[in-house]
């Protein structure tokens, strides 16, 4: 059957239906006493039979739309109207997340063909299985323990955010510095000088020195660079070569003007790609 037709059986069933409560209101008001129970009564038949073709033609259209959401449709049968709006905002909410797939989706393939972006894989040839959350703990601690060794960087993890980790780095006798971790997804990093506290409740305040306040500014920014959500075991690598790279902060001079301090600072910035050292104003400059 078309859909036309069937909307036309509808239609037509509706208008039956109608017409036969219609009829029984007409009784009601100038029906005869005697017979009026009786043909109430034959009215009720018919609006029961007529009800029911309507409900046999409602039941032919198929509920196969985009957003078939299950049992949640007979939200829609409420009586209450407060109820009957959630439907609606049901609908629209899954298909704002819907939304949300598609673009993240996208987003998530530019993201990955940044070809500026310095990668650990390319020079090893050979790619990692993603790493999901679900083993993200002890895989955190395995990469870190290698990281650890290969670069001498004395390091403990810390689990004060349930199964999110905090990393806690000496690097060199320099600073200190602790990782905040989602997973194996770094998403902040605290830089503290050797005689300052970096407890817990340090981890969101800023080191007291200039020059370390400089430093966190400048990892924040090299945390975004090596950030990947497909290989983020890599970024934890590249990161912990970056941070490695400054326990000769206050002996390397810059690249560029061959000084040790600019501006009463030693050179904060590190080139992300080869990690030479050089001043903030001689990089920018
Ligand atoms: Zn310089």
């Amino acid at each position: 059957m078309l859909k036309t037709d069937k909307i036309n059986t509808s239609l037509t069933a509706i208008r039956s239906l109608r017409s036969s409560v219609s009829q029984v209101f007409e009784k009601l008001s100038c029906g005869d006493e005697a017979t009026l129970q009786q043909q109430l009564q034959d009215h009720f038949n018919t609006i029961t039979t007529n009800l029911r073709e309507l409900e046999s033609a409602v039941n032919t259209f198929s509920a196969t739309g985009p957003f078939n959401l299950g049992n949640t449709s007979f939200l829609a049968q409420e009586t209450s109207q407060e109820r009957q709006i959630l439907y609606s905002q049901l609908v629209n909410s899954y298909k704002w997340i819907d939304k949300i797939h598609d673009h993240s989706y996208l987003a998530h393939n530019v993201l990955t063909s940044n070809n500026l972006k310095r990668s650990c894989i390319s020079k090893r040839g050979r790619i990692p299985p993603t790493i999901s959350n679900a083993n993200s703990i002890q895989h955190l601690e395995s990469i870190l323990k290698e990281c650890t060794a290969q670069h001498n960087i004395i390091c403990k993890v810390t689990r004060p955010f349930g199964s999110n980790g905090v990393i806690i780095l000496n690097i060199g006798r320099v600073f200190k510095a602790a990782i905040i971790c989602k997973g194996l997804v770094m998403e902040w990093v605290t830089i503290k000088g050797w005689d300052e506290s970096l407890e817990l409740e340090d981890l969101w305040t800023e080191s007291r020195y200039q020059v370390f306040q400089k430093v966190q500014d400048h990892c924040h920014v090299a945390m975004l660079h090596f950030f990947s959500t497909t290989l983020p075991h890599v970024a934890v690598k590249c990161y912990m070569t970056y941070l490695h790279n400054y326990n000769k902060l206050f002996t390397d001079v810059c690249k560029k003007c061959g000084k040790h301090l600019s501006k009463g600072l030693p050179p904060t910035w590190r080139d992300l790609r080869n990690l030479e050292p050089y001043h903030e104003e001689c990089w920018n400059g």
